[in-house]
């Protein structure tokens, strides 16, 4: 019997091998009827209308498209019986469905076995025989078993293999709002992985080479930075100082310069370095930690690609005469958009990358909609009109004019939407009935800190401190940190700034001290307990800000993961002490205030025990969530059920604020619930008046609080707690989002 594991290990590889859809079910069912050896092996589709579509077939005529209507036949019945069905003579069988042309009355024996994802029969998969013979109950198994496996392959695939269909509509990750139309231009360049291994004959004039090769690509980003600057803030610009950074990291230059010497070429070994820097952020789960290896690859790309210009084997310089661009490629580096006179960029679609890009960050910070992440980009064409949806993450190419109308409005729609924004968003959100809720920014990166004040933040709520570590070759020292976070008090004047201490651990790694041989690193050393036990870090981070703050800024300090008394104490201990250093040392400095984020579930019913301990609260929506429904948000096999709309999070956000009130403890939400406005509402409804959210979403929330009177969302909540389910939960607070329209 063959060896299912085995059998599939090749099928996967088999499938890598060729590029197009259409190709890789081919592969597949080839790959089936070999190891089964077996007449045919078909594979079907469930489309939108309920029909199955024959996406390919080894064995059966298919010189046309085959379509079988409404889940008909012995195909269909697998669809709704939902499971295998194993006939010696499917053509004697009631329900059996005789599809003209394809010759499949030749074959006697039937098994069908259903493709499941996420719970759906998304198609079938068949083998059948000339004999009329049922398959064994070994074989029934393994066709099972590979049909499970097989599911998971053809999800990916679109609804049809049609190219007419394909070419219409693209689906990625929606990563900067907003809707625009324009014409591709592509941005189709060299990249590093195209280079094979090459030797050098010369070491010392290849590494010379590197030196000159990173100066040319250092004035560049210079020069780029100049060009990008007059339409955005100093600190988005600031990327490219840290592309620059990465440029000069001197661990990357000496592993590139030991590749060189070990005799390769500088491409060779400027890729092997690259691949390696990119790979230990790839390891990551931290999504925007994972992200960041994109950066080490633009880097590496442009350095290489400025490379193949010196000796000019090629162009760079994106070619475009239109003024309405929808920027399109496999990546986009920051420094690519620069080219583009911003007036004429309307849009930006990467066929890689994520929505925690630095690329999408530009293009937020542009005001301009991107989607990531989006495959079949190679179908639009030249004279395509594209209509991007930053929003919903699609990519509409050519559609027909009706809908290019419809999308023209809406786009007015949204520019007068943004623009009845404006007045909002230097103004406090005041309910209409007379209620402020305060809205203060996320922050952690150097280039998201004035886009705050910009976008009318009273304060950063969630100041992030993992990156600057993250991006450091060792511990950052006191100095460096207190730089870091003097900036942070230098913009914000007088505003509170909530600094949360490093939350180092689980998906959060430093490469320079992996926390390994964890079985669940979620549950393991990760935040304070991290610190606790690298209590020198923590000395040092927390002189850092007292020091930072000075006697002006007003720091407050929250500390992640608290689920104990005992974690509560220590930290304590340690912050007492630093304050008593830095005192003798003749920095004056006051204990600030201190507080935890309310992400551990534990920390809910302890709150109490703790107020002693504790100035305010921070919900940390993400990892609550996370905690209290058991589902990882990153995990794409479950993260659909992820939601802060579930019942059991909003009862126990409910218990946390009115716990929190009892006990005259300030409440702020920091996670990604802050930004939802259907989850705000509720959030107004419980009593929370202090929200931290990404800068750009505050004028929008601004404005959702200033339309809404505390009573509605007060009833809004007592309904929703008597609801049983997220998606009803959600429907109720739709009714009230649109009377507020
Ligand atoms: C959270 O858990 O909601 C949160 C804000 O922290 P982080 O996303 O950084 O874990
Ligand atoms: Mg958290």
């Amino acid at each position: 019997m063959v060896d299912v594991v085995l059998e599939l290990t090749r099928i996967t590889k088999a499938v890598s091998m060729v590029s197009t859809p259409q190709q890789q079910v081919s592969v597949i069912v080839d790959e089936i009827s070999r190891c089964l050896d077996i007449d045919v092996c078909s594979l079907y589709r469930l489309d939108e209308k309920k029909n199955l579509v024959l996406l390919a077939t080894h064995g059966l005529e298919a010189s046309r498209p085959v379509i079988i209507p409404n889940q008909q036949g012995l195909v269909g019945l697998v669809v709704t019986s939902r499971h295998t069905i194993n006939l010696d003579n499917g053509l004697t069988h009631p329900d059996y469905f005789h599809v003209a042309d394809i010759k499949e009355e030749r074959f006697k024996s039937f098994c069908g076995a259903p493709l499941v994802a996420h719970g759906e029969v998304i198609g079938v998969l068949v083998v059948q025989s000339r004999h009329s013979r049922k398959l064994s109950e070994k074989q029934e198994a393994f066709v099972t078993t590979l049909a499970s496996h097989i599911a998971l392959i053809v999800q990916q695939l679109p609804p049809s293999l049609n190219a007419s269909n394909a070419k219409k509509k693209l689906l990625g990750q929606a990563a900067s709002e907003g809707i625009a139309i324009g014409t591709p231009v592509y941005c189709a360049k060299a990249t590093l992985n195209e280079v094979a291994l090459e030797t050098c004959d010369d070491i010392d004039a290849e590494i010379a080479q590197w030196e000159a090769l990173r100066e040319e690509v250092s004035q560049a980003l210079i020069a780029e930075k100049q060009m990008l600057g007059n339409n955005l803030s100093t600190e988005i610009t600031n990327m490219f100082e840290a592309y620059r950074m990465l440029l000069f990291d001197e661990t990357m230059s000496d592993r590139i310069i030991d590749g060189i010497r070990e005799g390769k070429s500088l491409a060779t070994a400027l890729k092997h370095a690259i691949s390696h820097f990119a790979e230990l952020f790839q390891k990551m789960e931290d999504a925007y930690l994972k992200a960041r290896s994109e950066d080490v690859w633009h880097i590496g790309n442009k350095l290489y690609q400025t490379y193949l210009e010196r000796d000019n084997r090629q162009q760079t310089i994106v070619q475009h005469d239109s003024e309405n661009i929808v920027l399109i490629g496999e990546t986009i580096t920051v420094s690519d958009i620069a080219q583009i006179p911003v007036e004429h960029l309307k849009a930006i679609v990467c066929a890689s990358g994520s929505r925690l890009s630095h690329t999408s960050i530009v293009a937020n910070a542009l005001g301009i909609p991107a989607v990531m992440s989006v495959s079949g980009l190679m179908e639009c064409k030249a004279h395509d009109r594209i209509v991007v949806d930053g929003s919903e993450g699609k990519v509409l190419i050519d559609p027909p004019p009706t809908l290019l109308i419809e999308f023209e409005k809406l786009i007015e729609k949204q520019r007068e939407y943004n623009k009845s924004l404006d007045q909002y968003t230097h103004r406090e959100a005041i309910s209409t009935d007379g209620v402020k809720v305060e809205l203060l920014a996320n922050s952690g990166l150097l280039s998201d800190i004035s886009p705050g004040l910009r976008h009318g933040a009273e304060g950063i709520g969630l100041f992030r401190t993992e990156i600057p570590f993250i991006v450091s070759d060792t511990f950052p020292t006191e100095e460096e940190q207190i730089e870091i976070y003097a900036n942070v008090f230098r913009h914000y004047q007088g505003k509170p700034v909530y600094m949360r201490t490093l939350d180092i651990g689980a998906d959060k790694q430093l490469p320079y001290f992996p926390i390994t041989g964890e079985e669940n690193p979620a549950m393991g050393w990760r935040g304070i307990r991290f610190t606790l036990d690298n209590v020198q870090l923590l000395m040092t981070q927390l002189r850092a800000m007292l020091r930072a703050a000075g006697e002006n800024g007003d720091l407050k300090i929250i500390v992640p993961m608290v689920g104990s008394m005992v974690e509560l104490t220590r930290f304590h201990q340690v912050l007492d002490d630093a304050v008593v250093q830095l005192n003798d040392e003749g920095h004056h400095c006051q204990k600030p205030e201190v507080g935890i984020m309310l992400e551990v579930p534990a920390a809910i019913s302890q709150l109490p025990f703790w107020s002693d301990y504790v100035d305010f609260i921070s919900i940390g929506s993400n990892d609550l969530s996370q905690y209290l429904l058991a589902i990882d948000r990153d995990n794409p096999r479950v993260s659909d059920q992820f939601d802060h709309a579930h019942p059991a999070v909003l009862a126990e956000i409910k218990r946390s604020v009115d716990t929190a009130q009892k006990l005259d403890l300030p409440v702020c939400v920091c996670g990604e619930m802050a930004s939802d406005p259907a989850s705000v509402l509720l959030l107004f409804g419980m009593g929370v008046r202090k929200l931290s959210v990404s800068s750009s979403k505050i004028p929008k929330l601004k404005a959702l609080i200033s339309k809404v009177d505390s009573q509605q969302a007060e009833a809004l909540v007592e309904d929703a707690l008597k609801l049983n389910c997220a998606q009803l939960i959600r429907e109720r607070a739709k009714v009230l989002l649109d009377s507020l329209d």
